[in-house]
């Protein structure tokens, strides 16, 4: 049976390139379209792509294309990723016009926060007024 991985590892960031973990990473997938999703917004440093099981009117997830664990991890990225991440979740919320009525911006970290996907990505949600405390 091959052991090839599923994408070249050319392609990689050079800080994984040699890290096998991210080979079974859904969202390093989507990344190099190993898996479909419907993008709504690219730079040359994150994707935005639609939340495959919506909890709202609008639900995207904002991701580096670079594979970091959690938000924490994404704020030690360098050259402001993080911030880059957040600014793009706002273009998001311009694009889908949700960004008057306002919109939430969600990173789960962790097992309580409910994190399913260890590759950080920002949830934007919105198109409905949110209730809080979240449950
Ligand atoms: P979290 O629970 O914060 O880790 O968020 C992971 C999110 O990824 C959930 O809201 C899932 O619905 C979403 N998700 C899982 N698989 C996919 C997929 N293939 N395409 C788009 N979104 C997905
Ligand atoms: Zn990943």
């Amino acid at each position: 049976m091959s052991t090839k991985p599923f994408v070249e590892r050319s392609r990689w960031p050079e800080r994984h390139r040699y890290d096998q973990g991210v080979s079974d990473c859904l969202f390093c997938k989507i990344v190099f379209d190993e898996v479909p999703a419907e993008r709504v917004l690219e730079s040359q440093r994150t994707i935005a792509f639609r939340d495959i099981n919506p909890q709202a009117p609008v639900h995207v997830l904002v991701i580096p294309k670079d594979h970091y664990e959690s938000a924490a991890e994404l704020a030690d990225a360098p050259d402001g990723l993080l911030a880059e991440v957040v600014s793009q979740a706002h273009s998001v919320a311009v694009a889908e016009g949700i960004h008057v009525g306002g919109y939430r911006l969600v990173f789960n970290t962790g097992g309580h926060a409910g994190q399913t996907v260890p590759h950080a990505h920002a949830h934007v949600l919105g198109g409905r007024a949110m209730a809080w405390p979240p449950g």
